[in-house]
């Protein structure tokens, strides 16, 4: 069993575009480093985001894909290329493979969205035809033909990370760092770019690896997720997955004001035991995505078997085809006992919880 794994893994890591195995970084002068151990591989064309607590080493780690920062051990392999054996001048030609977006977009004000854009194509000595027609073509997809004469304060938000967008992909990169891309955005502008993100990702095949406080920016647009903390892998799997069941307590944090806060109005009448019979039972279920279905309202009713059933609170959101979320019930006259209640209901749901009890009104 061990070495079929094994075996897969190998294949998994045959076939990955990005690859880091065993990677440390200690910064000169620090006391603990700000990565250790770090082994992941990242397939063309996923979408691959980096979360974790402030300080937990997401730059570090993002920055060590285009060799901004070179780790202390380990590898980085991009493409079958070990990252630290290029010379200066092999460096720079795989980080014209490699994109990469900004929260502040890096723009230069002085110059205009052309000029932002094709500066790249001068610095590598590109013949002015060729970059007139390589802007256009890359205005064009992130549309703004309309604004090639503006400069950057010209610009909305949006519309500065559209530039930021075509810069990166002007000697047509395999893999697209972002780095807090949308977080400076307003929600519609962050939608646009996160869609944007998407197409590209789908007509280019595009590797994209992300770093995000955002969790709404990870679930609406990466395929897998990994966890930091104190510079440590300590979860990763595909998003629904990571969402719907969170096993470390970093993620848990992470993802609990995205998932489960409760109403205060019904937090403060919650009481550990009921008063009276009357009282209601809260029951808590919490769809993980587990078999892809949608929960089905009927076969809860049936599994909890009998007394008034209310629903407090509820919200599944589908994330990569699965459903994921809780429904808050309200349980009065139930002929079964707490205990049995979750033994019924986890027939049901993945998981289930008796949040207190509500007095009756
Ligand atoms: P995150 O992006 O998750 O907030 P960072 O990668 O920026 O985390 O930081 C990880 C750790 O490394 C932190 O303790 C931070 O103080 C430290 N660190 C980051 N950059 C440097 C640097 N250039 N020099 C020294 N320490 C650094």
């Amino acid at each position: 069993m061990s070495s079929f794994n094994h075996r897969l893994d190998l294949t998994r890591a045959a076939q990955a575009q990005v690859q880091l195995i065993g990677v440390g970084k200690t910064y000169p002068g620090a006391t603990a480093p700000a990565l250790q151990d770090i082994d992941l591989a990242i397939a063309t064309g996923e979408i691959f985001g980096i979360i974790g607590r402030s300080g937990a080493g997401k730059s570090s780690l993002i920055r060590t894909l285009n060799r901004l920062e070179r780790p202390t051990q380990g590898q980085v392999v991009i493409e079958g290329v070990d990252l630290a054996a290029l010379d200066e001048e092999r460096l720079v030609l795989q980080r014209r493979r490699i994109g990469m977006i900004f929260q502040h977009f890096n723009l230069m004000s002085a110059k205009t969205v052309r000029q932002n854009v094709e500066l790249p194509l001068r610095v590598a000595g590109m013949p002015a035809a060729m970059r007139r027609q390589r802007v256009d073509e890359l205005l064009e997809l992130v549309g703004l033909q309309d604004k090639h004469q503006a400069y950057p304060a010209q610009l909305s938000g949006g519309q500065k990370q559209r530039v930021g967008i075509a810069r990166a992909l002007v000697h047509q990169p395999r893999l697209l760092l972002c780095d807090e891309a949308t977080s400076a955005l307003d929600p519609e502008s962050t939608q646009a770019i996160l869609e944007l993100l998407r197409e590209i990702n789908r007509r280019l095949q595009l590797t994209i690896v992300l770093i995000t406080h955002e969790m709404a920016v990870i679930r609406d647009l990466c395929d897998r997720v990994v966890v930091l903390d104190q510079g440590r892998v300590v979860e990763q799997g595909p998003v629904w997955q990571v969402f719907g069941d969170p096993q470390h307590e970093v993620s848990r944090a992470l993802l609990t004001p995205v998932q489960r806060d409760l109403p205060a109005e019904l937090r403060a009448r919650l009481r550990a035991a009921p008063a009276s019979a009357r009282d209601s039972l809260v029951l808590d279920l919490h769809f993980t995505g587990l078999g892809g279905q949608a929960p089905d309202l009927a076969g809860v009713l049936a599994a909890l078997g009998g007394g008034s059933v209310t629903l407090l609170q509820g919200g599944i959101e589908r994330i990569q085809g699965h459903a994921l979320g809780h429904l808050r019930l309200a349980l009065v006259g139930s002929p079964h006992g707490p205990l049995d209640l979750l033994t019924r209901a986890r027939q049901v749901a993945q998981h289930a919880e008796v949040l207190g009890y509500v007095a009756a009104d």
